[in-house]
């Protein structure tokens, strides 16, 4: 069987499952309604069927299922323990499982070879022995814009890996029985050419055995004891899209056009974006408009070295830190270590082995861009922290008056605060400000710059963006945000932002701040939990 068909049979397989899945609740209704009077004690059993539908129908992507289960389910909470079904209740639910009824047969009846759609993202696989846990992790990845799936037996989660390869897996080491949730991800890593990486959770075991052998599978973090929803949501975003490496952006200086193509080649090959240039004068041009990260610069070139070019690139500060590496024929090493000590930081010898360049090329990228972010980030949320937000601010602004796009500044402080860490503690205030980074990253676009303001307060600039819409956006974000269950040890509560917006007019960067600010203050004075838009 080929890949594609055995894909597709996969796919009915999953299909078959929703629409079971949907018999199961339409099985429990019709005893409900052939006996009203053990209807309590059914109640249970159909809130657990309907509950089971919806995440299978949001796993497959079969949105009818999806919506017909929410709606009984959403019914059901009115529905109270040990209580009579009350008439319009069951009127309701009547109506609600006819719907159900109805896309089921579609589904059987007309439809037999149409399947769930595929993923539209990448998914999160979840693998927990303690299924409550699951759920309530699953509602909460929700909240962040994850696609997660939970998974009751290893079989299952084999089958989903093959049909898509998802971003993280949480796993139990006992998912499956004793230590099997191990064994499982051996057996699935074999499936894929580069590993999918997973966090591991334990409850009982936290020996260096099972620590060694869930970390050669694949085991990227290893919890023992198993910890609270909020930690390991922070690591799966660790290890997902939102945190995808950009790809490093390098420049090449070489003189002989074949050797730049060849390094450009083998670069791109890589996953870098690589710019080529082999006239030594295009140097502040190139450097101008590219911005590198990393530069490689041959040796000897006509007019001027290598060594001197380098010297000029270390003259502007912009560039102070950029990674410089000379690739030469040279092969004494007398030279090479003057080279180095005018301000270069590796020496490759050509003919270069492609391998050997590039792991380089990952290692210097990835200490200057740790360095980097040192200078630009804040520590506690990785935002861009004050200074750098303002630094980008103004290149905003720079860019709105050239390009005559509107933009928008906004400001957010979070309501309350200081009764939340006074309450929780410190460090689930801390919590709650890497919850809300994390939240205004996965919810704004790439394009929009998220800042750390100061303690409490964030900013954001949303580029070509009418003041309207930036409304709209975070008003969506602060309601969603407002309806996050927060955790701290066994209690829950809400935290809700105020937030103030204004559209750029051609002002200083200063002066749009102190709009924003001042926006924001109405908010607060309307009673928090809002959001204003500056109206002048
Ligand atoms: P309001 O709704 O008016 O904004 O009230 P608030 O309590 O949020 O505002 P206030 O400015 O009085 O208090 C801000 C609090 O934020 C005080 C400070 O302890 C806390 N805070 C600032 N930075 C941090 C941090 O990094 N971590 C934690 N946990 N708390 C912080
Ligand atoms: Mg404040
Ligand atoms: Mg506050």
């Amino acid at each position: 069987m080929n890949d594609e068909s055995q894909k597709e049979k996969l796919r009915q397989h999953f299909a078959r499952r929703v629409t079971t899945q949907a018999r199961v609740v339409l099985d429990t209704w019709q005893k409900i309604q052939d006996d009203r009077t053990q209807a309590p004690a059914h109640r249970d059993e159909l809130i657990a069927a309907a509950d089971k539908l919806v995440r299978y129908a949001r796993r497959f992507e079969m949105e009818s299922h999806a919506a017909s289960g929410e709606q009984i389910l959403t019914l059901l909470t009115d529905w109270h323990q040990d209580s009579a079904l009350d008439e319009p209740m069951a009127k309701a639910l009547e109506e609600a499982t006819e719907s159900l009824r109805l896309s089921t047969q579609r589904r059987t009846d007309r439809d037999t070879s149409s399947a769930p759609q595929q993923y539209r993202r990448t998914p999160v696989y979840i693998a927990l022995s303690n299924e409550e846990m699951a759920s309530r992790l699953i509602r909460q990845l929700e909240f962040f814009g994850f696609r997660a799936s939970a998974f009751n037996a290893p079989a299952d989660l084999i089958e989903a890996c093959g049909l898509s390869k998802p971003e993280t897996i949480l796993m139990d080491v006992n998912f499956g029985g004793n230590n099997a949730g191990i064994a499982t991800v051996e057996q699935l890593q074999e499936q894929h050419d580069t590993p999918i990486p997973i966090i591991f959770v334990s409850d009982e075991d936290g020996s260096i055995e099972t620590r060694l052998r869930a970390s050669r599978c694949g085991g990227e973090e290893f919890f023992y004891p198993a910890v609270d929803p909020g930690q390991l949501i922070e690591k799966i975003e660790t290890y997902t899209h939102g945190n995808t490496v950009e790809p490093y952006k390098v420049l090449v200086l070489d003189d002989s056009r074949a050797q730049a193509k060849y390094m450009e080649t083998v670069l791109k090959k890589a996953g870098m974006t690589a710019h080529i240039i082999t006239d030594p004068m295009q140097i502040i041009h190139a450097l101008e408009a590219f911005s590198p990260e990393i530069i490689i610069l041959d040796m000897y070139m006509p007019g001027c070295t290598g060594m001197e070019i380098a010297r000029v690139i270390r003259q502007q500060d912009r560039f102070h830190s950029v990674p410089i590496i000379y690739l030469s024929a040279e092969e004494d090493v007398s030279k090479q270590l003057h080279a180095m000590s005018l301000g270069g930081d590796d020496f490759l010898t050509k003919p270069i082995d492609p391998k050997h360049l590039i792991a380089t090329l990952h290692n210097r990228g990835r200490r200057a861009r740790s360095l980097l972010a040192l200078m630009i980030r804040d520590s506690l949320t990785g935002l861009f922290n004050h200074t750098h937000t303002l630094h980008l601010l103004e290149q905003e602004i720079v860019r709105a008056r050239q390009k005559e796009q509107p933009m928008c500044f906004a400001m957010i402080d979070i309501d309350y605060f200081k009764k939340v860490n006074d309450t929780f503690g410190h460090p689930i205030g801390d919590r709650i400000l890497r919850s809300l980074s994390m939240f205004l990253k996965q919810r704004l676009r790439k394009t929009d710059h998220i800042g750390r303001y100061g303690g409490e307060e964030f900013a954001i600039i949303l580029p070509n963006t009418r003041p309207s819409d930036a409304r709209n956006v975070l008003n969506e974000i602060r309601e969603r945000f407002s309806e996050l269950t927060q955790q701290a040890g066994d209690r829950e509560f809400n935290v809700t932002f105020s937030c103030g917006i204004a559209g750029w007019q051609g002002e200083s960067a200063q002066a749009l701040c102190e709009r924003a600010d001042r926006a924001l203050y109405t908010s607060k004075e309307h009673g928090r939990n809002c959001v204003t838009l500056s109206d002048t």
